[in-house]
């Protein structure tokens, strides 16, 4: 009988085999901002080490002396709710609030805590989610578990989304608009003050922004899209992580004490899980101080980003993106996988995006920079693209 089950998975396994959609986890070796993988080492082009700072031993080095047997403590053993709420976490918050100037802010264990748990918690039937094409499957989970109506509109359509608002506002309670700053698979932004404006239109919209891959690498103080777009008050849910550019883990809401207080009572990937250990809050809090002094590291990926992405124009391939997340377009997954394999012997490690993490006719490798690779190495990846 157990035997049937299994088959029931094998067969699906060996579908997606059949399809180049098979996945496995590779076993990686790190040396700075190289991997090493079945003895062949290379340049680590699918990191979201954005800025390099997960991979600079100096910034460990000088974290590791502010460490004692006392105040190193790997464990937080409980809930926020119980005893788990230790003053790494307060200190934290207290640093993110002043930073993004904002009322109030609050610490999860992962972005995917935060997306799936913050929607479920602020919405109820009455209220009216409206979500871009493209968000991250930790929203689209977020989404799912919530009790609230969806529609999902085209990505970035601003007018699709107005006219959405419009039909829909007096017909909910309310309206979440959700969408990211930078967007993991096509690496283009959102205009977010197009979307403060719309939402300042109607009496009744929330906007939720998830800067995943824009905190630390965008803004002048690299507090991300909002900073450099000038917006960060008119954002309700301000969201990103630690685990990309700021080389840590746990993810961040920047908000008003009210939907702080509300979440502390109501969301369940913040109450039902044991909390960040504290020698990572302190980590994140350590990262995050120099996070503004980080300008000429930004700066640097900005510039690789602009020449590769010039170049894969010029060499006619389709490019949606303007950041430091640069997808080449191939289109069949086959062709896509041959590709990656192909730069990788090369010595670029770059990774397939196939369906269903993409649409469907719509694979890609997906190229993400950091600040750790140097100008020579674009230029020798252009040439052998
Ligand atoms: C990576 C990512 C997340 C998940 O964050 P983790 O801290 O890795 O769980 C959420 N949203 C977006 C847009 C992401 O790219």
């Amino acid at each position: 009988m157990a035997q049937d089950l299994l088959y029931i998975y094998k067969e699906e396994l060996r579908q997606l085999e059949e399809n180049s959609n098979l996945r496995s986890l590779p076993e990686i070796i790190h040396r700075g901002g190289d991997v090493t993988l079945r003895d062949k080492q290379m340049l680590n082009l699918s990191s979201n080490d954005y800025l390099g700072l997960a991979s600079d031993l100096s910034l460990r080095k000088t974290f590791l002396e502010s460490l004692t047997p006392e105040n190193f403590l790997p464990s937080s053993s409980s809930s926020r709710l119980l005893t788990g709420n230790f003053t790494a976490n307060s200190e934290l918050e207290q640093q993110l609030s002043r930073l993004f100037g904002s009322e109030d802010s609050l610490v999860f264990n992962s972005g995917y805590h935060m997306n799936t748990g913050i929607l479920p918690a602020v919405s109820n039937h009455k209220t009216l989610i409206l979500a871009d094409k493209l968000v991250h499957a930790s929203l689209i989970d977020g989404i799912r578990l919530s009790p609230a109506a969806h529609i999902r509109y085209r990505h970035n359509h601003y007018e699709q989304l107005d006219s959405l608002l419009r039909k829909n506002h007096t017909d909910y309670e309310r309206i979440i608009v959700v969408t990211e700053s930078i967007f993991s698979m096509d690496g283009d932004e959102t205009d977010l003050r197009k979307l403060v404006t719309l939402k300042k239109s109607y009496p009744n919209v929330m906007l939720y922004v998830d800067e995943a891959h824009a905190i630390g690498v965008k803004g002048a103080t690299g507090l991300g899209c909002a900073e450099e777009q000038g917006c960060m008050a008119d954002i309700d849910f301000l969201t990103g992580t630690f685990g990309k550019a700021l080389a840590s883990v746990g993810g961040y809401l920047i908000c008003r004490k009210t939907i702080r207080d509300y979440l502390v009572n109501k969301m369940r990937t913040l109450i039902f899980t044991t909390a960040l250990p504290p020698v990572n809050l302190m980590w994140t809090r350590f990262v995050l101080e120099k996070s503004a002094g980080f300008g000429g590291r930004r700066k640097h990926l900005e510039t690789i980003g602009n020449r590769l992405r010039e170049e894969l124009v010029a060499k006619g391939y389709s490019c949606p993106s303007s950041s430091h997340i640069i997808p080449l377009m191939i289109g069949d997954s086959r062709k896509t996988v041959l590709k990656a394999e192909e730069m990788q012997r090369k010595g670029f490690y770059m990774l397939p995006v196939r369906p269903p993490t993409v649409p469907e006719g719509t694979s890609r490798i997906r190229i993400s920079l950091t600040a750790s690779v140097r100008m020579e190495e674009i230029e020798k990846l252009i040439s052998l693209l």
